[in-house]
């Protein structure tokens, strides 16, 4: 197939592309690089072995771009990544959050239907099951309540593709619903590159190890946990990218509409991970226990069952791979893509 990726140079696009060329298909990407640097997208052709991936600088939400895009490519299924991420920034801009977010999903579902492609893949989040009714999550688990708009947005996402299937069931539609995706490519060429402090856990414990920042400030050891910190579902980012084209078979199926949780099945605490960083990678991580950090959950970890049952996916990489990846893309990297 030969598929768009929208927010193609991202941290999850760009692993994902790698993936998608490894099982034969193409790619293309639509990206206006508010979150995202071109390099990415350059290493990414380097891994892969060719020239160049086709790269649009643009926005989604630019309906005469979108359609210019469609115009001039045969393009099966989109994969929309799209989207701006940060939780906290979102209670900051709501309005930018639901703006860009909406908008862009809207705009481009109206152009793939006016030009007949109605294969799209969606990434959606764990944040859809707010504190989540049972553990592990199953898909069948109840969506919650999101404490935040980034959060708002996805579960709303799922809701208007959802309308869009009923509406209409040519429309083949998989909402992934990725847990928390850390590590990187194996070659070190490629990984998260968040702006400014990080927020969440992985970047700022590499960067406390590269030592651009003092300590990692752990939110909280006093939830109802096994060490009183919080428990999350990690996977390595390849094995996310996995589940895409794992995704595409469905599409290639035709099977409506699919949800998935993406996950490993296995819950680690914040300690768990700064511990097994420390030993896999022989350097040590300071921190210091914070208060809880406001809208934080105990314990968030799915049950990858239906994944493995209907699109033969399942995670690879253990935590031990995600913290070394995660090592050799920062110390390698240490700016990131910035030079
Ligand atoms: P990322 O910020 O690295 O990638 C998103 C990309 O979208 C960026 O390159 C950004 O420049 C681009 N973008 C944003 N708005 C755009 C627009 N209007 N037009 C064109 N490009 C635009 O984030 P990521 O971590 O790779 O996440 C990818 C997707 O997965 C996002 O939708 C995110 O919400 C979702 N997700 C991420 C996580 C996570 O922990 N990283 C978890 C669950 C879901
Ligand atoms: N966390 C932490 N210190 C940090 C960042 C995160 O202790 O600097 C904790 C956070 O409280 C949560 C876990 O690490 O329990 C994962 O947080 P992250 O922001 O990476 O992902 P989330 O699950 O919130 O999407």
């Amino acid at each position: 197939m030969n598929v768009l990726l929208t927010g193609g140079a991202g941290y999850i696009a760009s692993h994902t592309l790698i993936e998608l060329y490894a099982a034969g298909h193409t790619a293309l990407v639509v990206d206006n690089l508010s979150n995202s640097n071109p390099e990415s997208l350059k290493r990414v052709a380097k891994i892969i072995g060719i020239d160049s991936i086709p790269f649009i600088e643009g926005d989604v939400r630019d309906r005469a771009l979108m359609t210019k895009v469609f115009d001039g490519n045969k393009i099966d299924a989109v994969i929309h990544f799209a989207g701006l991420k940060a939780v906290g920034e979102s209670v900051q801009k709501p309005l930018e959050y639901y703006e860009n977010n909406m908008n862009s999903t809207f705009v481009l579902v109206d152009v793939m239907r006016k030009h007949g492609c109605k294969n799209l893949i969606f990434s959606s989040s764990a944040t859809v099951y707010g504190d989540p009714a049972q553990i592990p999550i199953t898909e069948s688990c109840p969506k919650g309540h999101c404490t935040n708009p980034y959060g708002q947005t996805k579960s709303m996402l799922e809701e208007v593709l959802m309308d869009v299937h009923k509406a209409d069931p040519e429309w083949n539609i998989v909402l992934l619903r990725y847990f928390n995706p850390i590590g990187a490519h194996k070659s070190g060429l490629i990984g998260e590159n968040p702006n400014g402090i990080p927020n969440n856990l992985m970047p700022y414990i590499t960067q406390v190890a590269v030592g651009k920042l003092k300590e990692l400030g752990i939110f909280g050891n006093d939830y109802p946990t096994p060490d009183g910190t919080g428990v999350r579902d990690f996977i390595h980012v390849v094995d996310l990218g996995r589940a895409h084209v794992a995704a595409l078979g469905c599409i290639e199926k035709k099977q409506g509409l699919k949800i998935y949780n993406i996950g490993t099945g296995t819950g680690y605490s914040v300690l768990d991970i700064v511990n097994a960083f420390q030993k896999v990678n022989g350097i040590k991580v300071p921190y210091s226990f914070k208060p809880r950090r406001p809208g934080d959950i105990a314990t968030c970890y799915c049950d990858p069952t239906l994944a493995y049952k209907e699109l033969g996916w399942k995670a690879q990489y253990g935590i031990e791979d995600m913290c070394r990846d995660s090592w050799n893309w920062q110390k390698n990297n240490p700016n990131g893509y910035d030079k």
